[in-house]
């Protein structure tokens, strides 16, 4: 054997024993080591090491089986019909080559496929006999998975009765995933038991249905779409995938709304563009689309690889999450003074974008995280939301890495940093001493939700802080057009409309300028709560020596009414609103807002089951805060059911009486739109 095939067998040898290790954390552990990005790319290489070296393939190679082992304690269950993965592609010219390949087999000119979303969860095997559920598995290695049956029976999406006639036996499958809103939910509640977190929704999902306990299963967001069929007795199966998703569909099972029957490659990648751009804004993680030839005999003459079919390939999107190194830690203050560690990194592409910076949220996470400077970490970036460092790999850490300290003085003034025991959160003493939170509250201030001054952005307001023009916001209003104009890259023409959009945020409401003030605590909708409650600003601060008084407010519990009670009582704010007032901001004063007026006066709303990104009281407080009443039954007069996770019999009562229903994606969606 030559060197060089010996040195290649060396790195098949290195790659496979890499990639199982992998696997094992990955599909047993659900706790992977690291990003799949990094998973894709060794195996790759070592699928392209084997196409170059055909001889070197071994039967028990990951590229040849689907990975994933049962875990111990579970039942095994044998697939009749093995569960297979799919093939892979990254690029439109990879789609085109399988679309190419499956129309030379087949000696057609054109395929219809069907594309469908890839959600990231789990394979799941649905066993129904005479339409009854009587048996659930994962897919593990693909040939025997793990009998998870008490755990799926939990899953509201899951019927344990087929409606319609089904087959006598009937094998459905499908994707269990966890929504984005459950999967934070989840990690926050772990977090606060000071347990271990999931990576992602993907693993969370898996090693939720894979618990022991159906009682913890019970208790976690999961939710199942049907995509598929395995085994089939006494029946007969739709001639086409369309036909079988619309068959799923008709016997009760949940199928994913977003499937297309589309027209050859150009039609494939018209769908995988349209859904790119949904991926966002949809409520669970997809990591790509789906496209299967549709009719059920071309599947059967293309037939199948080893772990996959030739009739079908997922084409993924980029990877939201990337490997990369951890260069160094600075601290950025808030408006509040709070210090978030913000990691330098060696700039690396997440789903199309560079990022060379990211958050480390407070020193618990860091601490929790180990993460350590040098270490090689993993970066998610997931729609508009900041690129945060979600892990470290632990057996790539240099023997060089340092730990990450809280500094003992903010790094903007110098103030000493202080800890409040039981918080996360380490804020830097300075108060509006220190130029960074002058800057974030002026930048508060002139938010969009708060006084909406147009034009004044972050360079501007460092520059106006930095020459000690503007301490606080009231002097906003002082500055003119002749001065403005003088700033860098500030002409004559934006330093006038800058000077306008000032003017113009005079007139405002008192829900804006109590959000605009900054109050730790206060968010929009507890100063709507507040605006409406006192109906004048001098009202609201002759209450605010009154706890109790303040707590009466909808939205207000002692946190939020000792933040006021404090705000309130320093002279310096005092001053501050004074002068604010002189300058000539005005709102609309008077009795509180008359409920007429508002967006959902006149409707009733019930909220059920468990929502997810908030509690139920503070949707309360935001529904009432719109103007609608929140009752606690429902009734004919209902206007709305919102129905969180293991929603009861309200929900029931709901659908009977034909009352509007909606999950807590849509309030959101609603409540945003009004607010
Ligand atoms: P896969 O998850 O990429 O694709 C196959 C799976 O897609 C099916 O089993 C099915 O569960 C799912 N799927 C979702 N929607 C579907 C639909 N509409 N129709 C049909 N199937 C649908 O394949 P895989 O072999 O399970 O896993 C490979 C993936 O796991 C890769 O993304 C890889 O990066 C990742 N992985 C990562 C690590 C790691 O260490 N980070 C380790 C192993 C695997």
């Amino acid at each position: 054997m030559g060197e060089e095939q010996e040195s290649v067998r060396q790195r098949i040898d290195e790659l496979r024993e890499q990639i199982r290790r992998y696997d094992h954390h990955y599909y047993v552990l659900d706790d992977p080591l690291v990003p799949d990005a990094e998973y894709d790319r060794q195996l790759a290489e070592l699928v392209a090491l084997e196409a170059r070296y055909p001889e070197l393939i071994t039967a028990d190679s990951p590229t040849q089986r689907v990975a994933g082992a049962p875990a111990s304690g579970f039942v095994e269950v044998e697939h009749v019909v093995p569960m297979r993965s799919l093939g892979n592609a990254f690029s439109e010219a990879e789609v085109a080559d399988f679309d190419r390949r499956a129309r030379e087999r087949l000696g057609v000119a054109s395929i219809t496929y069907v594309a469908e979303p890839k959600l990231d969860g789990l394979a799941i095997s649905l066993l129904y006999e005479d339409g009854v559920l009587v048996r659930a598995a994962t897919r593990g290695d693909g040939e025997r998975g793990e009998a998870v049956t008490h755990n799926v029976r939990t899953l509201r999406t899951v019927p344990l009765r087929l409606a319609g006639t089904p087959p006598a036996r009937l094998e459905v499958r499908g994707e269990v995933v966890m929504g984005h809103a459950g999967f934070e939910a989840l990690n926050a509640r772990l977090r606060a038991q000071g347990g271990k977190t999931f990576a992602n929704p993907r693993n969370a999902a898996a090693g939720s249905l894979r618990q022991l306990d159906p009682a913890v299963a019970a208790q976690r967001p999961l939710e199942f779409f049907g995509y598929g069929v395995g085994l089939v007795e006494g029946g007969v199966l739709p001639p086409s995938q369309s036909e079988t998703l619309a068959w799923l569909s008709e016997l009760g099972l949940r199928v994913n709304p977003l499937w297309r029957q589309v027209e050859g490659v150009d039609g494939c990648l018209a769908y995988q563009h349209e859904i790119g751009e949904r991926r966002d804004a949809l409520p669970y993680e997809i990591d790509g689309v789906v496209y299967k030839v549709d009719r059920r005999d071309w599947q059967e003459t293309l037939g199948y690889v080893a772990r996959a079919p030739r009739w079908a390939i997922a084409h993924k999107f980029p990877a939201r999450e990337e490997l990369t190194r951890l260069l160094d830690v600075e601290f950025q203050v808030g408006r509040t003074g709070a210090l978030t560690p913000v990691a330098r990194l060696e700039p690396v592409a997440v789903s199309g974008v560079t990022v060379s910076n990211a958050t480390l949220h407070n020193m618990d996470e860091v601490r929790r995280k180990d993460v350590r400077i040098g270490d090689s970490v993993v970066v998610r970036r997931a729609g508009d939301v900041i690129p945060e460092v979600v892990g470290v790999v632990i057996e790539r850490r240099p023997a060089d890495a340092r730990e990450i300290t809280l500094p003992d003085h903010c790094p903007v003034c110098g103030s000493s940093v202080e800890q409040v025991e039981g918080e996360a959160v380490a804020r830097c003493s300075g108060g509006l001493y220190c130029p960074a939170q002058r800057k974030e509250a002026i930048r508060h201030f002139a938010s969009r939700r708060a006084l909406d001054i147009e034009g004044l952005g972050e360079r501007l307001i460092d520059q106006l802080v930095a020459r000690g023009w503007v301490h606080d916001v009231a002097d906003l209003y002082r500055l003119d057009a002749v001065a403005l104009g003088a700033l860098e890259r500030m002409g004559e023409r934006s330093a006038q409309n800058l000077v306008a959009a000032l003017e113009a945020s005079k007139q405002t409401t008192l829900a804006r300028f109590l959000f605009a003030l900054g109050i730790r605590e206060v968010g929009e909708a507890t100063a709507r709560a507040l605006a409406n409650h006192f109906g004048s600003l001098d009202a609201l601060i002759e209450a605010s020596g009154d706890l109790e008084r303040l707590q009466q407010v909808d939205d207000v519990g002692p946190v939020v009414a000792a933040h006021l009670h404090a705000f309130f009582a320093e002279p310096h704010n005092r001053d501050v609103i004074a002068r604010l007032r002189t300058a000539g901001v005005v709102w609309l004063e008077g009795p509180p807002a008359p409920r007429e007026t508002l967006p959902l006066t006149g409707q009733t709303w019930v909220l059920t089951g468990t929502l997810e990104s908030m509690s139920r009281d503070q949707a309360k407080a935001r529904l009432e805060a719109l103007g609608a009443k929140v009752a606690g039954s429902v009734s004919k007069k209902t206007t709305c059911v919102v129905a969180g996770r293991d929603a009861g019999s309200k929900l029931d009562k709901a659908q009977t009486l034909g009352v509007e229903v909606i999950d807590e994606a849509e309030l959101i969606t609603r409540m945003q739109a009004l607010e």
